[in-house]
């Protein structure tokens, strides 16, 4: 990559674990079991590392992310459109099979295609997130290897998963043809680990990288205490949601919402520094904005990603429809509101900008150009 900076773990701690810009992802731990461990959801190491340059610093999508650079060399294209990314096609569409249907979150359409890529023996593993059987509702990375394994993982958690260590152990476990789903900065993670001049940990054995759209996610212990003001326990969710401008908790006692507002006091701090809504660097993004009850919304960007919707609805395993303009406007709509409002954060995090000899502080870059 161009422009790729060097660093260490002792870097990587500096920049981006103990400024809050951890996005919990598992990019640097996951390839590297020997160093680094998670404590709080932040990368740690107990022994010392000398390298001076590190996988770890490499693959973290909050060290460096030459975004267009990126975009270029996977999706072999330039972006028309600031919000949503380099694309070729937004479409709706839902899984066929009723029981896919029902069990996903919305259309159901990342867990059919997993389960066909599966089926057909396109892929040996799909690196997905699922709850955790101990503590519930944690999301764990979960390397799945047949159909009941993808539908166990199907639904959304809004908490983080650092799904980037199931990549890595599919890797270790000797999967050679992966698919991973992952919010937005997993997907630069695993973009990173593909595109990296330095270290080949085998990137290339993950062949589709499915994106979810991803406005934030909530931390845990947040989370837990706004349920407790709702009066909800944990233990009775059966299912979250959003939509509607709504945090949607259904539990067999019924629905009980909060105002999306109201939980942006929940949500993780490295969210905060997130640039993506997206998922703009996979082979295809899917979410639910735009979309009717029980369908996606599926932006196609990759020729990967084409030619799998298009072999999965000649087989039959999704319905697909043309997605009218006035829906694509909403999903833009919500991008642009999460860029718009994480920019500030990264401004006034970021100090003063320098281009060669002039130093700038970014809100006043107006004044001079
Ligand atoms: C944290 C989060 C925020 C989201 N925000 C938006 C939004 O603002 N707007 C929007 O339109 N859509 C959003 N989505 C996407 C939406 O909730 C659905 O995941 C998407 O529409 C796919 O639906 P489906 O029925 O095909 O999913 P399913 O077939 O149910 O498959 C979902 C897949 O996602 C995986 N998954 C679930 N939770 C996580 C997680 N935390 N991290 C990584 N993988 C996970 C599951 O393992 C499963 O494989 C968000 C999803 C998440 C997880």
């Amino acid at each position: 990559m161009k422009f790729a900076e060097e660093g260490n773990i002792d870097d990587l701690e500096a920049k981006v674990a103990y400024t809050g810009l951890c996005c919990y992802c598992g990019a640097c731990g996951g390839f590297c079991t020997e160093y680094i461990r998670y404590e709080n959801d932040i990368p740690t190491t107990d022994e010392k590392c000398y390298e001076l340059h590190g996988a770890c610093f490499d693959f973290c999508p909050r060290t460096f992310l030459p975004i267009l650079e990126m975009e270029k060399e996977v999706l072999g294209g330039v972006r028309s459109d600031k919000d949503l990314g380099y694309y070729t096609e937004i479409i709706t569409a839902k899984a066929s099979d009723a029981v896919i249907n029902e069990k996903g979150q919305d259309g159901g359409v990342v867990t059919a295609l997993l389960t066909y890529l599966m089926e057909k023996g396109e892929i040996d593993a799909a690196c997905i997130s699922k709850n955790s059987d101990e503590e519930k509702w944690k999301p764990e990375p979960f390397v799945a290897t047949s159909k009941e394994d993808i539908l166990a993982g199907a639904g959304s958690n809004y908490e983080q998963c650092p799904t980037i260590i199931g990549v890595a152990n599919a890797i270790a476990d000797g999967k050679e043809s992966i698919a991973m789903v992952g919010l937005p900065c997993h997907v630069q993670a695993m973009r990173k680990i593909q595109l990296s001049d330095y270290f080949d940990v085998g990137g290339s054995k993950v062949k589709y990288v499915i994106g979810l759209l991803c406005t934030e996610t909530f931390d845990r212990d947040l989370l837990l205490a706004k349920l407790g003001e709702l009066g909800v326990k944990i233990d009775d969710v059966k299912k979250f949601d959003i939509g509607e401008g709504k945090f949607k908790i259904f539990t067999d006692g019924g629905e009980i919402t909060e105002k999306i507002s109201a939980m942006k006091s929940c949500m993780r701090e490295g969210c905060t520094f997130c640039y993506d809504f997206a998922a703009e660097l996979g082979d295809i993004s899917v979410g639910s904005i735009g979309a009717e009850a029980g369908w996606n919304t599926v932006i196609i960007r990759s020729e990967t990603g084409k030619k799998l919707i298009d072999d999965a609805k000649k087989a039959g395993v999704i319905e697909t429809k043309a997605m009218a303009d006035d829906k694509i406007e909403l999903v833009r709509k919500l991008a642009s509101r999460k860029k718009t409002g994480n920019l500030k954060k990264i401004i006034e995090a970021a100090g003063a900008v320098k281009i060669l000899n002039l130093a700038v502080d970014p809100s006043e870059m107006d004044l001079l150009l």
